[in-house]
């Protein structure tokens, strides 16, 4: 009858349909590998000129002789600062490309958090410093091990330090704290900066995503640090999240399980592939 004639044409419809995204997804797929591809090769032949590039500029800059007349000093400064945020903006991309192939390399062993709190705030000191910015740390008491990749934490660890100073004012304070929580453990960055507006959350994670894009804004960067940081975290079986408030500061926190058996080798888990 007549409902059997039209059930029967619904499902060749439905089939028509399923069979039409499947291939739609199959040249998504094939782009997605053509476009990382290109992005990697680009990548790494834009880099390796570009280190050279910066090694001159330094040497340069150096002027062991005092050959530089005074009047090129700032431009030599200027060209070596942006050949370096040309270098971090594609070692941003390297990762990313690298991270989404499932190529990043993950060596996990167990971490001190308070270890990875010094390092990082130690890479970051020289740009605290010139920003007139105070960090302080409040390290953990207790044993507070992780299993982690030591290189990629620290990594981590810089860039949530590095955005709590730059969307920091000068004088502002940065508090670094490690604490346990039962199982897991916790590390904030916490800042009395700009802060972010509600409901940015998705735009603050995403891949090349500002809060403000615009051509006003102060502050250089990629949009790509937090995506990373995310994906690295996630590789670790941690989460990333903060809590903020527009025009009082920001806190980002990453938390993991704790290594809790003093952390021997043997207590270090594989990663989930
Ligand atoms: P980038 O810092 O290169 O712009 P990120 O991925 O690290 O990229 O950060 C994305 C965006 O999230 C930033 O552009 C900024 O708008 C917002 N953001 C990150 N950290 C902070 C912070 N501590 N305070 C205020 N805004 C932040």
């Amino acid at each position: 009858g007549d409902i059997s004639v039209k059930f029967y044409v619904n499902q060749q419809e439905r089939l028509e349909q399923m069979k039409l995204i499947q291939e739609e997804n199959e040249r998504t797929k094939a782009a997605l590998e053509v476009k990382s591809q290109f992005l990697s090769t680009v990548s790494h032949e834009l880099r390796t000129p570009l280190t050279s590039i910066i090694g001159s500029l330094e040497l340069i800059k150096a002027d062991p002789r005092g050959l530089l007349p005074d009047n090129l000093k700032p431009m030599i400064g200027i060209a070596a600062r942006n050949a370096q945020r040309l270098a971090a903006l594609i070692d941003d991309l390297l990762d990313l490309q690298k991270i989404e192939a499932g190529e990043m390399a993950f060596h996990f062993k167990p971490v001190d958090a308070n270890d990875l709190v010094y390092e990082a705030v130690e890479s970051t000191a020289g740009y605290a410093s010139k920003l007139g910015i105070h960090v302080t740390t409040a390290p953990c008491g207790e044993d507070c091990q992780i299993a982690g990749d030591r290189n990629r934490l620290v990594q981590v660890m810089s860039n949530l330090l590095s955005n709590a100073l730059k969307f920091s004012d000068k004088g502002g304070a940065v508090k670094v704290r490690v604490e346990t929580l039962s199982t897991r453990i916790r590390i904030s960055v916490h800042d009395e900066g700009v802060g972010i507006p509600r409901g940015a959350k998705d735009c603050v994670f995403g891949k090349f995503s500002q809060v403000d894009s615009s051509d006003a804004r102060k502050v250089g960067g990629t949009g790509l640090g937090l995506n990373i940081t995310k994906q690295i975290i996630g590789r670790h079986n941690g989460t990333v999240d903060y809590v903020s408030e527009l025009g009082v500061g920001s806190t980002f926190y990453i938390e993991f399980d704790r290594l809790t058996d003093g952390g021997g080798p043997s207590a270090v888990l594989e990663p989930l592939a």
